[in-house]
C-alpha cells in the first residue's frame, strides 16, 4: 500500500512486515499543478478520482491493519494455549520443541492467510483493476501473491524460530542479541533483495538507452554510483503505476528505474527522477535506516521482553523462565511486535519524508531542471491515481513520502528564492 510498489510481504504476519526487506521505493508523486494551463495537470475529475482511490486504498490498509491486531489478539490471548496442549499430544511435537514450534508457527501463519486473505485480493487486485491501475489477470495476482506468501512463510518460520533459540539460550538479555540478530539480517537482506529477491517479482536488466545513459553517466560523477549500476525493473505486466528506487548494499547497490517510468517520462524527467534516487545514494539513506532500524528493534524486543515477562512471567517464573518460555507465547510475540511496529510507524515516516524532501531539492540543485521535475511529478501523479493533498493526519501516521502538493511546492518556492538571490540553491 503507501505507494511502494515493490514490497514483497505485505499482507504478511507482521513484525516482519515492515522489517528489513523494505528499500528505499518512490516516487508518491507530486501536486496537480497550480497553473490551469498545464497540459500535464490533472483535471478536476482526475482529481476526484486520484481522492477516491486513496480514500479506498486507506480503508483497506487500516481494516488490514485492524484484522492483523485482532486476529493475532484472538490467537496470542485465546487461542494459543489450547493449540499448543494439542500439539503436545503428539509424542515427537512433545519431545521436540523446535518442531512443536514450527508445527504453531505454519498454524498461526495459514490461519492468518486465509482469515486476510478476501481482503488482500480486494486491494491488490479488484481495488487496483476498479481504478485502472493493475495489468494483471486474477491468475497472475494470485501467482504473485502464492510466491509472496511462501517466502514470507520461510522468512518468518527462520525469524521466530531463531528468536525464539535466543531467548531459551541466552536468557534475560535475549533482547540486546535478537536486535544485533536482526541488524545482520537487515544488512544481508539489504545486499541480497536486489539479486536475489526482487527478481522472483520482477524482471530486472539493466537499462538499454544510450541516449540516457549519457546524462545519467554525467549524473552519477563523483557519487561513488557507477552507470552499470543503473536498471530497468518491469512493473508493466503488473500494473501502470510509475516508481523507481534506489536499493541494494556494496557491490549491489543500483537504482531501479521502473519501465512504466523510462515509457511515460522524457529524458529530462528521467533525469531529474534519477536525480533524486542519487539522492538517496549521496545521503547514505539505506545505511541510516538500517542504523534507526536497529535501534528501534532493541526497543522494541526489549518491550517485549518486558510484556512476556508480565504475561508469562508467573507461569515459567523462576531461574529458568526464559530457557523454558512455552512455545505458546509465539502469537503474543508476534502480536506485541505488530502493534510496536504501527505504533513507532509515524516515526520512521517522519524520518522518511524528509529524506525524501533532502533527495527532491538534492535532485533540482544537481540538475538544474526544474520545469522537468514540475512536470515529472505531475505525470506520476497522474499515472499513479495519487491524492496530492491528502489530510494531514493521513500524512503523518501513514505517508513514508511527502504529499505531492508540498513537493511541487518546493520546487516553486525554491525558484522564487533563487530568483531573489542569485547564489541560492548551490
Ligand atoms: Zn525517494
Amino acid at each position: 500500500m503507501e505507494g511502494i510498489i515493490y514490497d514483497p510481504i505485505e499482507h504478511v504476519p507482521s513484525p516482519i512486515r515492515s522489517g528489513p526487506l523494505s528499500e528505499t521505493p518512490d516516487h508518491r508523486p507530486t501536486e496537480p499543478p497550480k497553473q490551469p494551463n498545464k497540459s500535464d495537470a490533472m483535471s478536476p475529475e482526475q482529481l476526484a478520482e486520484a481522492k477516491r482511490y486513496g480514500r479506498q486504498s486507506l480503508v483497506c490498509d487500516l481494516a488490514d491493519r485492524a484484522l492483523d491486531i485482532v486476529y493475532l489478539g484472538v490467537m496470542a490471548l485465546v487461542l494459543a494455549r489450547p493449540i499448543d496442549r494439542w500439539l503436545q499430544s503428539w509424542p515427537l511435537l512433545d519431545r521436540w520443541w523446535t518442531l512443536r514450534l514450527t508445527a504453531m508457527f505454519a498454524i498461526v501463519f495459514a490461519a492468518h492467510v486465509a482469515v486476510s486473505f478476501l481482503l488482500s485480493a480486494y486491494s491488490g487486485h479488484v481495488l487496483e483493476h476498479r481504478f485502472g491501475l493493475s495489468n494483471q489477470t486474477f491468475g497472475a495476482w494470485l501467482w504473485r501473491y502464492v510466491k509472496r506468501i511462501l517466502l514470507a512463510g520461510v522468512f518468518g518460520l527462520a525469524m521466530f524460530v531463531g528468536l525464539f533459540w535466543l531467548i531459551w539460550t541466552t536468557g534475560s538479555y535475549w533482547w540486546l542479541f535478537a536486535a544485533g540478530a536482526f541488524f545482520l539480517v537487515s544488512v544481508l537482506l539489504g545486499q541480497l533483495a536486489p539479486v536475489l529477491i526482487m527478481p522472483l517479482f520482477h524482471k530486472i536488466v539493466p537499462l538499454d538507452y544510450p541516449e540516457l545513459q549519457e546524462r545519467l553517466g554525467r549524473l552519477v560523477e563523483g557519487t561513488g554510483l557507477s552507470i552499470e549500476g543503473v536498471y530497468r525493473l518491469d512493473l508493466s505486466e503488473e500494473t501502470s503505476k510509475a516508481n523507481a528506487m534506489l536499493a541494494g548494499l556494496g557491490r549491489t547497490r543500483r537504482v531501479l528505474l521502473g519501465d512504466t517510468l523510462i515509457n511515460e517520462c522524457g529524458p529530462d524527467e528521467l533525469e531529474v527522477i534519477f536525480a533524486h534516487e542519487i539522492g538517496h545514494h549521496v545521503f547514505r539513506h539505506i545505511h541510516k535506516l538500517i542504523f534507526i532500524g536497529l535501534v528501534y528493534s532493541t526497543i522494541g524486543f526489549w518491550v517485549c521482553d518486558r510484556l512476556i515477562a508480565i504475561w508469562v512471567g508467573p507461569i515459567a517464573g523462576g531461574i529458568n523462565g526464559y530457557a523454558l518460555l512455552p512455545v505458546y507465547v509465539l502469537p503474543l510475540i508476534m502480536l506485541i511486535l505488530t502493534v510496536f511496529t504501527n505504533l513507532i510507524e509515524p516515526i520512521q515516516n517522519i524520518i522518511s519524508r524528509r529524506f525524501e524532501r533532502q533527495c527532491d531539492r538534492y535532485a533540482l540543485a544537481r540538475t538544474g531542471r526544474r520545469e522537468a521535475y514540475l512536470s515529472a511529478f505531475r505525470k506520476l501523479a497522474k499515472l499513479n491515481k495519487d491524492d496530492p493533498d491528502p489530510h494531514w493526519l493521513e500524512t503523518f501516521l501513514f505517508h513514508s513520502h511527502p504529499p505531492i502538493g508540498q513537493r511541487l511546492a518546493m520546487a516553486e518556492s525554491l525558484d522564487r528564492s533563487t530568483r531573489q538571490s542569485p547564489a541560492h540553491g548551490s
